[in-house]
């Protein structure tokens, strides 16, 4: 299969760990957190039947999104957020609409988040990273203070993180110094990526990318 090979770790549609599912739409995930007062996704997917048949399967409601954060425009990650109809809409404010393509107008506007900003969605909190590089306004969200979703700044490898593919990012340089950034955060839990999985073993995924002089290895240099 051609998504095993180019995204090997892509989780199927089901539960992740405690209060976090997946669900799949083809070659990417998004994720949805169960939150107290209602349900927070990290990306939106791009076929909306196809995200509406995952929420199914799980016997969840897309109606009881309250927030979405994207994050990126990238369409893989932003085209299905107009499903959820009920749900605030979150993007970086450096990220340019341009990305999502189409003329089609937004259901609902896209709500700006800042650098180091945390906001309470449901009655969880989320904080939000920037992480350019992959695209200039790419962010990483950290929910309930343990859970860390890169999006496409990292895929994972054999446990490591990695940069994503070269190909499709605007700049390497600041990718590398944002998975640097990532990899001096305290207190994850679990690292969730948009298309090669999930780990727990964040330490070891990291281990490249902490300490003085922490740069990607020749052999893990991404490929086009
Ligand atoms: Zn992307």
């Amino acid at each position: 299969m051609i998504r095993n090979w180019f995204f090997p770790g892509l989780l199927d549609t089901g539960p992740v760990c405690d209060r976090l599912v997946a669900v799949r739409d083809g070659f990417v995930n998004l994720y949805v957190f169960r939150a107290p007062a209602g349900l927070v996704c990290i990306d939106a997917g791009w076929r909306p039947t196809r995200v509406r048949h995952g929420f199914a399967l799980l016997g969840l409601d897309v109606r009881n999104v309250a927030a979405v954060f994207l994050t990126h425009l990238h369409w893989d990650h932003a085209r299905g957020r107009d499903l959820f109809t009920n749900a605030q809409v979150f993007v970086s404010e450096h990220e340019s609409p341009s990305f999502l393509g189409g003329r089609r107008k937004p259901a609902q506007p896209l709500t700006p988040v800042r650098d180091g900003q945390t906001l309470t969605a449901a009655g969880v909190d989320v904080h939000a990273i920037a992480a350019p590089g992959h695209t200039p306004g790419s962010v990483a969200y950290l929910v309930d203070r343990r859970f860390l979703f890169t999006g496409d700044t990292l895929g994972l490898r054999h446990g490591d993180a990695v940069p994503f593919r070269a190909c499709f990012n605007r700049d390497g340089t600041a990718l590398r110094r944002s998975i640097r950034k990532l990899a001096a955060l305290s207190g994850i839990e679990r690292l969730l990526t948009a298309h090669t999985g999930s780990t727990v073993d964040v330490g070891t995924a990291f281990r490249r990318w902490r300490g003085a002089g922490a740069d990607v290895p020749p052999q893990e240099r991404a490929r086009p």
